[in-house]
């Protein structure tokens, strides 16, 4: 549409949020586009304190975490270092700890997010493909840069897609050969930390130097990979890979396929359990229609005291209640998934899980939430989840803002 290009060529599409819900209406990227005010960013200070002062008593909350963690002063948060146009660097050694007292709860406009599960690289070239849609190959390429300047502004306390938070920091997992290449290209930036792994249905990339290469990213204190995954075991595509491939002549062949492609998985996800385990590290697991497996490699494999996220949770609450309860230092996390109007099960899962064991994250640029649906999911969608979250447990959406900041520290130490 080309009077929405002339009203703001650089708008990108996609990443319009606003906070009604209202449908398809607020995805369009000209919706709003008249009424968006220049880019003034907030201050952004929600210390370490403030938030703990915000969270509620969770014994997880109080239990040391096994390594040192890597902090980051929350000051030095994205908007902020955007704002100051400074050098990235190595972020978590630029920034001075701080166990500040706290203060006074801060304003609700000041509370910032963070998405604890997406994939930079994809979200880009999905945005960037959106945007070269229907025109002639001349449209922007969409980047780090012009994807978190136009957030900033949407970010405006002041404007009216704001949705009660900042974004901070987000957590870019890199589970393929592919995607590590991809998500060294865009590192360092600023409030970007990442997770390098091997997906379960990547596990046949996995040999010697994927592991060698993943096990240095994450041991190296100076850059900003902090965790080890995603993996972990995911039947639901593997089952259909085999359905579909021709050359598989019958189903004892297709069988012993699934055995190969099943104990693959298996072997893949016990090394990055025995590497995170070995770092002190934070391990992402992804398990999908596996549960039975997931959890008897988990009990024989994981630490008791191990930092967990299995992440875009949509199991079922039986396995919920059981990692909870045998795996303190474990949480769950939330995507869009919660918000769809077919995720009554996920909701009932969110509502059961206590607050203090919840992260949020969009798994972007996959399963965007309402009223996005449809669109490239990235890290300004979390609000949206967020706010689910808040309506499904009946408390403030401040609370879980600040109590999900919390414990994304506690489990990835920024
Ligand atoms: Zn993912």
């Amino acid at each position: 549409m080309p009077s929405c290009v002339a009203v703001t060529p650089r708008r990108l599409p996609g990443i319009v949020i606003s906070r009604d819900a209202d449908g398809g209406a607020s995805q369009s990227p000209c919706a709003r586009a008249g009424r968006m005010a220049l880019a003034r960013v907030a201050p952004v200070a929600l210390a370490a304190g403030r938030a703990a002062a915000l969270s509620t008593s969770s014994p997880v909350a109080r239990r040391p975490i096994a390594v040192a963690a890597r902090r980051v002063d929350p000051s030095t948060n994205l908007v902020a270092l955007v704002s100051r146009s400074s050098s990235p660097g190595k972020l978590r050694h630029a920034a001075v700890a701080t166990d500040a007292a706290p203060t006074a709860p801060p304003a609700a406009d000041t509370l910032t997010y963070v998405d604890t599960h997406c994939h930079l690289d994809l979200i880009f070239q999905k945005m960037t493909s959106e945007a070269k849609k229907g025109k002639k190959g001349d449209a922007a390429v969409v980047d780090f840069d012009s994807w978190r300047h136009q957030l900033t502004q949407l970010e405006d306390p002041d404007s009216e897609s704001y949705l009660g938070a900042q974004l901070e920091a987000c957590l870019t997992v890199a589970c393929s050969r592919r995607a590590m290449d991809a998500v060294r290209d865009i590192l360092p930036k600023p409030g970007v930390f990442a997770a390098f792994g091997c997906h379960p249905l990547s596990a046949h990339e996995w040999d010697a130097d994927m592991a060698s290469a993943v096990e240095s990213a994450v041991a190296d204190e100076n850059n900003a990979v902090v965790a080890v995954g995603e993996c972990g075991l995911d039947y639901h595509y593997a089952l259909k890979e085999i359905e579909a491939d021709e050359s598989l002549a019958d189903d004892a062949a297709r069988e012993a396929r699934w055995e190969e492609v099943r104990k693959t998985q298996e072997d893949v996800f016990v090394a990055q359990m025995k590497m995170a385990t070995r770092l002190g590290a934070p391990l992402v697991i992804h398990t999908r229609e596996a549960e039975a497996d997931t959890l008897r490699l988990m009990r024989e494999h994981l630490r008791k005291d191990a930092r967990v996220h299995v992440h875009c949770f949509t199991s079922s609450a039986s396995l919920a209640r059981t990692l909870l309860g045998e795996y303190p230092n474990l949480c769950l996390g939330f995507t869009g998934v919660c918000t769809f109007k077919n995720g009554g099960d996920v909701r009932e899962v969110v509502r059961s899980t206590p607050l203090d064991r919840i992260l949020l994250e969009t798994d972007g640029p996959y399963m965007a939430p309402a009223p996005h649906r449809g669109a490239v999911a990235h890290p300004g969608h979390v609000p949206h989840i967020a706010k689910k979250i808040a309506e499904v447990k009946g408390v403030r959406a401040e609370e879980v803002f600040a109590q999900c900041r919390a414990n994304t520290r506690r489990t990835y130490g920024f």
